[in-house]
């Protein structure tokens, strides 16, 4: 078995444990945000509501800011205050779609829109994850159909039976909702960890992550876990922040690792691999780049060395016509379920391969646009408008942009891709990427 790292990185200490708690706790009673998904569950007495509440909170606060959550959040839950309300919306949506009737503005069979889908999509689409959205009504779905409406009351079986449910969600929604004394670890608790035990190996790594659970299910208040893992993600994101963190005014500072060497550290930067005391010890900063006494506690966490992002180049045609009422309306196509982007609505597009020159790009294009509308474009038809940049966290997207005027209209294939008509109005309210806003625009 490989050796426990050294007592350094551990939590071995019990008084050290209850203190930890004891201050944390107490910090947070007095300082804690209010946050509507906090009222709901403190003040909800249905377990089943209160865990649906929680969850919401959880998968729209992934990768996003909480000042740009609340408002969604609070219009999610005014439409859809439960779980069996959220699978209602869902089930209609099945009933909408097979009598939708055609749009009537255009002659076009599969404009028919599937209103509560779409209501469900475009509330998520602000937050930048579609996927996420359709996956929570699908678990929702999932539990009125096969869990007789009662949500699983563990971590263990809500991570095993709801789909979009991970090791993190499923311990936040059992913590805060079931009282279950569960850890958790997310990008904030990540930092504090790091912080407070001094482990400076690459915190993406799965024996670090795996080190860092541990450590939060040692850590996690018995009999308050759910404030006590608010509180821990509540003190990375406004105490102990990535940059400039407030270590005068953290309540765990005297539990504190990486304050501790900053303030009593060797003033140079360490030249050895005797962070420890352990010679290959695997959570210790790599020998390569040690202790940085310029960054102080920010030298934890840290992450291997992130790879390039790939350069992509995509055609992406405004196609426009004169609605019923003069107005310009725009063509809309929806891109497949999965990927990049997954079930957003683009204009039509095509990724180009590397260094193609400007008029073989439009002659792909045309062709692309020809074999999909049965329209005659022609390349030369095509204007170019100029390219927006957009990048996404593992891709530099390059979009050059063409526009098309169209007399009448097109009839698209219905095998192909779902496509609507819209104003400029509908097109902002629909579940648009934010490349495509600058597109428009
Ligand atoms: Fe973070 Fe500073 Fe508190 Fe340590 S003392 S946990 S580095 S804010």
């Amino acid at each position: 078995a490989p050796a426990p790292p050294p007592a350094r990185h551990l939590f071995s200490d019990p008084a050290e444990v209850e203190a930890l708690r004891g201050n944390l706790l107490a910090w947070y009673d007095k300082c804690k945000r209010d946050l509507p998904w906090r009222t709901l569950a403190a003040t909800e007495p249905d377990a089943d509501r209160r865990a649906y509440a929680v969850w919401v909170s959880e998968i729209m606060l992934q990768q996003t800011q909480v000042s740009t959550v609340i408002d969604y959040y609070n219009r999610w839950m005014q439409k859809w205050p439960t779980l069996q309300a959220l699978a209602q919306a869902s089930l209609e949506v099945s009933i909408a779609g097979a009598g939708c009737s055609p749009c009537p503005h255009s002659s076009s069979s599969n404009t028919a829109l599937c209103l509560l889908e779409q209501e469900v999509n475009e509330l998520w689409a602000g937050l930048g994850y579609y996927s996420r959205g359709k996956r929570l009504q699908e678990a929702a779905r999932k539990v009125v159909s096969e869990l007789a409406g009662q949500m699983p009351r563990t971590a263990e079986d809500l991570q095993k039976l709801l789909p979009g449910v991970g090791r993190y969600t499923a311990g936040a929604i059992a913590s805060i909702s079931y009282r279950q004394a569960t850890g958790v670890v997310d990008g904030n608790v990540i930092r504090v960890l790091c912080r407070l035990r001094c482990i400076g190996a690459d915190s993406s790594s799965p024996a670090v992550i795996d080190r860092l659970w541990d450590m939060a299910n040692v850590l996690v208040d018995r009999s308050r876990p759910g404030d006590f893992n608010q509180a821990l993600m509540e003190l990375g994101a406004t105490v102990c922040v990535p940059r400039a963190p407030l270590c005068g005014e953290c309540p765990v500072k005297q539990h504190c690792q990486a304050r501790h060497r900053k303030l009593f550290g060797k003033p140079t930067p360490v030249p050895d691999v005797e962070d420890c005391g352990v010679g290959d010890c695997p959570l210790c900063p790599p020998a390569a780049e040690p202790w940085d006494s310029s960054l102080g506690v920010t030298n934890f966490p840290r992450k291997a060395a992130k790879k390039q992002p790939r350069v992509a180049q995509t055609a992406t045609c405004v196609l426009e016509r004169r609605g019923c009422h003069g107005a310009p309306e725009y063509l809309i196509v929806q891109r497949p379920s999965s990927g990049l982007l997954a079930g957003l609505w683009e204009f039509p597009s095509l990724p180009l391969a590397q260094g193609l020159q400007e008029e073989k790009q439009r002659e792909v294009l045309a062709d692309h646009l020809r074999a999909w509308t049965g329209w005659p474009v022609v390349a030369e038809g095509l204007r170019f408008i100029g390219e927006v940049v957009h990048i996404f966290s593992h891709i530099h997207q390059t979009y050059v942009v063409y526009s098309l005027p169209l007399d009448g209209d097109v009839t698209l294939d219905p095998a192909l891709s779902p496509s609507r008509w819209v104003t400029e109005e509908e097109f902002h309210a629909s579940a648009v990427s934010t490349a495509m806003k600058k597109v428009l625009e």
